[in-house]
């Protein structure tokens, strides 16, 4: 255990197109963040160069004394070793320790957490899950990320292994994953998934998708079909309620197994929650019987982007709490 944790701390969320970084105290209150692309093709040694400028920079002025450094990174990274072994989004940083370069430049205690997971802490501490025992956060973006958060600690599997609630199994039919099964959540309802599934499908010319996307399959995003439905394009309302479906049964699993006291829905998909939240709300309601389903609240993300920075300062705050 740490001794002293009196001070300030840096939390630093480590995606695949930007690193941000953050400056925190104790009790959650946020001195100074800060971002910029990691452009991770020019490798890890200049993306570590420009988290140490980050960090530097968010500590201008700081009048505490560093006292311990979070990494939320995008996954999957192997925490017990501190390595980032990520090569589809950091492509180049395969196998990465990032965790000893700053524990000798800094000598301060570091944290280091898959992404997921430290956004689901950063809203359990200081967002839309403040206050429950029980946080489950699911991000809704290039895959699906889901966190649990148990009384304060960050739930881990096996080897301190990371659940990967993405790839439970919603359609044994469904679209190949790279993981090797098929049907997987993120395969059906990630914002590239709801993309693809559109750009299968034949539209008409003259239609919402054919004159917003120039008719090239290629331009046609899960944004553009969000927009479509709003406009009350029949084709994209399809496809939004395809995507609400998909999005209500993972949500169903999720709370079958777990039981959290709410459910914290990010990402970019989510943006058009409004929109499906009926259609979500209609597959929750038919397990009703099974599940206290009026007692799992389903919360929006209050965070936003800076959920990770929150994690990750507050996993480098539990290092002093934890045995
Ligand atoms: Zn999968």
């Amino acid at each position: 255990m740490f001794k002293n944790n009196s001070g300030a701390f840096i939390g630093v969320d480590l995606g695949g197109t930007n690193v941000r970084v953050g400056l925190f105290l104790e009790d959650g209150q946020i001195l100074n963040w800060q971002q910029d692309e990691i452009l991770a093709v020019r490798g890890p040694q200049a993306g570590l160069q420009k988290i140490y400028r980050l960090i530097e920079s968010v500590l201008v002025g700081a009048n505490q004394p560093l006292a311990g450094i979070g990494i939320g990174s995008t996954g999957p990274i192997d925490r017990l070793r501190g390595c980032i072994q990520n090569p589809y989004t950091l492509p180049g940083w395969e196998d990465v320790d990032i965790v000893s370069p700053l524990r000798e430049k800094y000598k301060v205690p570091i944290a280091f957490e898959n992404d997921a997971d430290s956004a689901a802490l950063g809203e359990y501490w200081m967002g839309a899950g403040q206050g429950k025992e029980r946080v489950m956060m699911v991000t809704f973006g290039t895959g699906i990320g889901t966190g649990l958060v148990l009384n304060g600690k960050i739930y881990r599997g096996v080897d301190g292994a990371h659940p990967e609630g993405g790839h439970i199994l919603i359609d044994p039919n469904g679209p190949e994953c790279y993981c090797g099964a098929r049907g997987c959540w993120e395969s059906l309802a990630s914002g590239p998934a709801i993309a693809a599934y559109a750009q299968q499908l034949p539209f008409q010319e003259g239609s919402y998708i054919a004159q917003h996307s120039g008719s090239d399959p290629q331009e046609i995003t899960a944004a553009l079909i969000f927009a479509g439905d709003r406009d009350g394009d029949q084709t994209c309302v399809h496809i939004v309620d395809r995507a609400a479906q998909h999005i209500g049964l993972g949500l169903v699993s999720l709370m079958m197994v777990t039981l959290p006291d709410c459910i914290v829905l990010g990402g970019g998909v989510m943006r058009s929650f409004e929109r499906m939240k009926p259609r979500i709300n209609a597959i929750i309601e038919k397990h009703h019987v099974i599940i206290p389903a009026k007692k799992v609240r389903l919360e929006m993300a209050a965070l936003g982007q800076q959920a990770g920075i929150y994690g990750a300062a507050k996993a480098a705050i539990n290092l002093f709490e934890e045995q």
